[in-house]
């Protein structure tokens, strides 16, 4: 057989292997035999409800003027129609301030947005808090840039502070409630990290993927922290705030006022997507655009109530039975401490042998998650309830 002469990147070979879910879906069958029937699964970051019903509709009136001689339209703006944008920015002013609408970019998801934000700059220092989100740390690998870790711990409760960084300018991530962890900044942890950015010159790329699990006392977005503005872009999706993981709608935030070499970070983003991006389909906008409405965001709230009373029993359950727990109240996550000295591998092949739960690794997130597990909230509050019995069963909690 021939092979091409072109060679691949070596960036790629320096990639670990993608291996969580596919380690999670291999070791379920092989501990099953292939039986999966009767497990429940709580390992998915994936939805459980549908769209909400006027995302729907929306869609489907969209997509019939599509259909119209009349009314079609072509390629939509790279970066958004403007009555997305718009109700965008009623989401902000929502929240107390103002962006702009040419500060907004609609994207097809926040993967593709916090994967390929980082190609604007130059390869320099990137921190990245851990365990976390692999999809950071996959494209600085990629990128090849210079990756400085901080690490997320029970001693912090999982929210890494900036102490002991230089100042060197970084590019710096902070997804805020967390994934895996759950954990949120409260307003004076994130300040510290605005803080450490402006006086270090550094950006801040903040990811607000579950902002809508936030509840009283810690911040929904950056700007809510006084300077954020000068060195913070945000990342927001609509995957588990509004059921988009199949839809795909996302938006970043790149305020004009963050400069680099006199040039406007808006500006190259803006650049940067003409060169290599063509929209969103429009009725995934007009989609996007109803969910944010009033009767949008109450269609919205519903769903993430449920997902949020789930992982309130779930947490309620962990703190009676003593076991080591964060996440839950602003996030679909819970995230324990593996129970009696086992590891996150151990405690997985236990919960599916003995209960029949499929939970996550935390050793699958990166350092620092090894002696630690994920168990999700996007189920059917039913599901939840069983497997809650069926943990109370296996007694290794109490
Ligand atoms: N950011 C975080 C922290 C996530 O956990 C996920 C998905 O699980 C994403 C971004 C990707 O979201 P999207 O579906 O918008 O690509």
């Amino acid at each position: 057989l021939s092979e091409i002469k072109v060679l691949s990147d070596g960036h790629f070979d320096m990639l670990s292997e993608s291996y969580l879910f596919t380690e999670v879906r291999r070791r379920t069958a092989l501990l099953t035999g292939g039986e999966t029937h009767g497990l429940i699964n709580l390992s998915i970051g994936d939805v459980a409800y549908p769209i909400p019903e006027i995302a729907a509709r929306a869609m489907v009136s969209a997509t019939e003027e599509l259909a119209d001689n009349a009314r079609f339209r072509g390629y939509p703006a790279e970066t958004g129609y403007d009555f997305l944008k718009n109700a965008v920015c009623g989401y902000y002013r929502r929240l107390g301030f103002s962006v702009d609408v040419d500060e907004i970019f609609i994207g097809d998801g926040s993967k593709t947005d916090t994967a390929c934000f980082t190609d604007i700059f130059e390869r320099g220092e990137v921190v990245i808090p851990t365990p976390t989100y692999p999809v950071y740390m996959d494209n600085a690998v990629l990128r090849g840039n210079r990756v400085v870790t901080v690490c997320g711990s029970r001693q912090n409760g999982f929210l890494p502070t900036p102490e002991g960084l230089t100042d060197t300018p970084k590019m710096i991530w902070i997804c805020s409630p967390n994934n895996p962890a759950g954990s949120a900044y409260d307003y004076c942890g994130l300040k510290k990290w605005v803080d450490f950015a402006l006086s270090s010159g550094s950006v801040i790329l903040f990811d607000a993927a579950y902002s809508a699990f936030c509840g009283e006392g810690v911040p929904k977005s950056v700007y809510e922290i006084e300077g954020a503005s000068d060195c913070a872009v945000e990342f927001y999706s609509l995957s588990k705030a509004a059921g988009f993981t199949n839809l795909r709608c996302s938006w970043t935030v790149v305020p004009k006022a963050v400069k680099t070499k006199n040039k406007s970070v808006n500006a190259l983003w803006k650049r940067r997507q003409s060169a290599r991006f063509n929209g969103v389909c429009y009725p995934v906008q007009r989609a996007a655009e109803a969910v944010l409405s009033d009767e949008g965001r109450a269609e919205c709230k519903a769903v993430i109530d449920k997902y949020k009373r789930n992982t309130r029993v779930l947490g309620d359950f962990l703190k009676k039975s003593g076991v080591w727990h964060t996440g839950g109240e602003h996030s679909p996550y819970v995230w324990l401490e593996c129970p009696a000295g086992l590891n996150s591998w151990e405690t997985f092949d236990l919960l599916i042998k003995k209960a029949g739960v499929v939970g996550t690794p935390g050793c699958g997130f990166g350092r620092g998650g090894e002696g630690y597990f994920r168990l999700s909230g996007f189920t059917r509050p039913k599901i939840m309830e069983q497997a809650i019995e069926r943990l109370e069963g296996l007694k290794i909690f109490i």
